[in-house]
């Protein structure tokens, strides 16, 4: 297939939100180091409670993983259940998947507020086995998720699946209605526009190239270098997620970069959208090396997955293409004739034990590790390190959890052992 780089989302942004122009002011209460959904919903409390921030994004606002994604607001974590309650017991797990419910409660009253255009709709996720012993599984986890959290998932048979999906390849589903969709593009957009209408100050191509502690005790402050100039805060906060660099070294070794890839095809005739996914459902399989996909508001099939592990480049784009076209043709055959129009790649943050992380590092407050699963997280998680630096207590569960590093290998900027994580990862989706 000949196609080139080209992100869907971006083409549907009527007036994108640009950063300031001129300097950077010499002192700010808050340096954002990254403008995605997690620096922009930190900007917009911080502002909101009268601090001076200076948000610092290398690119333009949203250009990583915020703009590139499914737009899938989803309930839980990454890991299941049974797995977290083990490591960390069910207090702070059940404070955790109420942080998850509360995410996608927060987008919805920030768009609301703020009156983003970015078609939010709590449309429901349903998860799909692969394997009959992934369904048999299926109610057991729904019963733990009832009991632990009282939040009600539904099992959806075989028999009754093309109620959900016009496809005949899965063993049945796991439906949660309360999950949402969002065009993300728009909603980072509109973020930012609330951000700085706020009195936040957003700098987009503004490269942070390295930050040093000026402080002393609890006093003190930090000085920021970047391509557009040095200067002073008294707290930093970084949102840099999977395209952390050098720049912060520390937080950098704790990030696992691994890419993601998405397909778009042509708008599909209103017939066949409504056979494909007739409740417009945001839909993911129950593989390790899973497809998740959706329609987009105008009836394209979004297809994505992981068709590489490792991050965007021109040649994995190319290849991804080709590789998520024919996992999209498994799925729905009715779309062998469809054209695809777009693909493009993001990187994901993974962390060594596949769990979102916030708090400090080197005094520099940070969230991270939102993976596949980042579009209600990251903005939780940066009106809650707002929050934290205004004065809030701090009871965001992930803040109090142990944060390993990422082996030398699978580490940003040193990723050699990726295509290993690849394999094994394939083999366990073999074998289990
Ligand atoms: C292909 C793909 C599909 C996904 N699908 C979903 C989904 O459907 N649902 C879901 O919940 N999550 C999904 N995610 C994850 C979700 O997009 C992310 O978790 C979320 O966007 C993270 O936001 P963020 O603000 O932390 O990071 P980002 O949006 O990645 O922003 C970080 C920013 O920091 C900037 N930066 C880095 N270093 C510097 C520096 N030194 N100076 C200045 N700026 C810097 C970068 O340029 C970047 O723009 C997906 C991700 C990808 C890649």
């Amino acid at each position: 297939m000949n196609i080139r780089e080209k992100n869907y989302w971006l083409g549907t942004v009527a007036k994108p939100a640009t950063g300031a122009s001129g300097p950077l002011p010499d002192k700010v209460d808050v340096a954002i180091v990254g403008g995605g959904f997690c620096g922009l919903s930190a900007a917009r409390v911080l502002a909101q409670r009268g601090a001076r921030v200076a948000l610092l994004e290398a690119e333009s606002l949203g250009w990583g993983a915020s703009c590139r994604n499914g737009g899938m607001v989803l309930t839980g974590m990454k890991l299941p259940v049974p797995t977290l309650i083990k490591r960390y017991g069910r207090e702070a797990v059940q404070r955790m998947y109420a942080a998850s419910l509360e995410s996608i409660d927060l987008v919805e009253r920030i768009v609301k507020e703020e009156g983003i255009d970015c078609n939010f709709s709590r449309c429901g996720h349903m998860e799909v086995a692969c394997k009959q012993a992934h369904f048999d599984d299926y109610a057991a986890a729904a019963a733990r998720i009832k009991s632990e959290f009282n939040h009600q998932l539904r099992i959806v048979p075989k028999n009754a699946l093309q109620t959900e999906i016009g496809s005949h390849i899965y063993f049945g589903g796991m439906v949660d209605e309360t999950s949402a969709s969002v065009n993300p593009a728009r909603y980072v957009h509109g973020l930012a526009d609330a951000a700085h209408r706020h009195g936040a100050c957003l700098f987009d191509h503004t490269r942070v190239t390295s930050v040093s502690s000026q402080r002393n005790g609890t006093g003190g402050s930090f000085r920021v270098e970047t391509t557009r100039g040095p200067l002073t805060a008294k707290e930093v906060l970084l949102a840099s997620g999977a395209y952390t660099t050098s720049a912060t070294p520390a937080l950098r070794k704790k990030v696992i970069p691994i890419g993601s890839y998405i397909i778009a095809t042509e708008i599909l005739p209103d017939s066949l959208a409504a056979e494909v996914s007739p409740r417009n459902r945001m839909i993911y399989d129950s593989k390790h090396f899973l497809y998740y996909y959706r329609l987009t508001p105008d009836n394209r099939m979004l297809f994505g997955g992981r068709a590489a592990f490792f991050p965007e480049s021109e040649s994995t784009v190319r290849e991804s293409a080709e590789l998520l076209r024919r996992g999209m043709i498994e799925v729905y055959p009715q779309l062998r004739d469809t054209k695809v129009e777009y693909v493009w790649g993001g990187t994901l943050d993974f962390a060594m034990d596949v769990m979102p992380h916030s708090g400090k590092i080197d005094g520099m407050h940070f969230a991270v590790g939102f993976a596949g699963h980042g579009v209600g997280a990251s903005t939780w998680m940066g009106a809650k390190l707002a929050g934290v630096i205004c004065g809030d207590p701090d009871d965001n569960p992930f803040s109090r959890i142990a944060f390993p590093g990422a082996p030398i290998g699978l580490r940003s900027g040193n990723t050699w052992a990726l295509p290993l994580a690849g394999a094994y990862y394939k083999v366990l989706d073999w074998l289990t």
